[in-house]
């Protein structure tokens, strides 16, 4: 097994040092796991700046690395958050560095932060989709430098909590996120299975089956499965849910990156 989404110490979010992350993974018996902390090169929210130091979150990658190379195997990640005012900068971040595996993620849409109700209020559940899906397709039109989106419908469980009732990927959301899904692919990129929304307790999953489906449809082969953890608790938190999903979906196989080149496990020998 395997958790390509995990958070340490070194995300504003997270208090668990990398050791006790990988000390859980290796008890779990997985294989591989990549460090993702997060950076948002232009996220506003003076309590949580997620502004990575990267020499300090470097070093700890390569300790990782070669503290661990007997136990597991350590994957330099990170979670990138992709805003269109900051488009460059993440590009320069993604460069800076030999990574292997970059989330690329929407925390943020139109300049306001998606977990906040603010972002809910004074308009349309379908106004809320539409904007945040077509926000991540200009993006997206323009950015390249990830390897797979993460949580691509994180604003359905957010909308979920604050408007709750208000329909969820109707299908003119569908055709935003169809194109979504055709450019990710065209450009060779992939998306994530998050099951952080388990630990959330909300019947959304991340991706929904119906987005699933259609990245299947399109074409969409590079999924990796990522849990999000920010303590050792959910280290590959509810994988054997998600991958049934996938199978169920005709999916046969999940994604690993090194250099940022996708390769291919097959489920069954997960
Ligand atoms: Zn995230
Ligand atoms: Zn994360």
């Amino acid at each position: 097994m395997l958790d390509y989404h995990i958070h340490t110490s070194l995300s504003d979010d997270s208090e668990t040092p990398y050791y006790e992350m990988l000390d859980q993974a290796c008890r779990l018996g997985l294989k591989e796991i990549a460090i993702t902390d997060h950076h948002d090169p232009d996220y506003n929210d003076p309590d949580y700046p997620f502004q990575l130091d990267f020499d300090k979150y470097h070093m700890m990658l390569e300790s990782a690395i070669m503290d661990y190379h007997k136990k597991i195997n350590v994957k330099r990640g990170l979670e990138l958050g992709i805003q269109k005012t900051c488009l460059d900068k993440c590009t320069a971040c993604a460069k800076a560095y030999p990574y292997d595996f970059i989330i690329g993620s929407f925390h943020m849409s139109c300049g306001l932060t998606i977990d906040m109700p603010e972002f809910y209020e004074g308009r349309s559940g379908l106004e809320i989709q539409e904007s945040f899906y077509k926000y991540m397709l200009e993006c997206l039109k323009e950015y390249n430098d990830y390897s797979v989106i993460g949580h691509i419908n994180i604003v359905d469980r957010y909308q979920h909590l604050f408007r709750p009732g208000e329909p969820l990927n109707p299908p003119e959301v569908m055709e935003i996120i169809r194109a979504i899904l055709e450019v990710v692919i065209y450009n060779g990129k992939g998306i994530e299975f998050n099951t952080s929304s388990f630990r959330y307790k909300t019947p959304i999953t991340v991706p929904s089956p119906e987005i699933l489906k259609a990245y299947k449809e399109l074409g969409g082969e590079i999924i990796t499965l990522g849990s999000d953890a920010h303590s050792p608790d959910y280290i590959a938190y509810n994988f054997k849910y998600a991958i049934d999903m996938l199978e169920s979906l005709g999916f046969k196989y999940v994604s690993s990156f090194k250099e940022m080149k996708p390769e291919f496990i097959k489920i069954s020998h997960l």
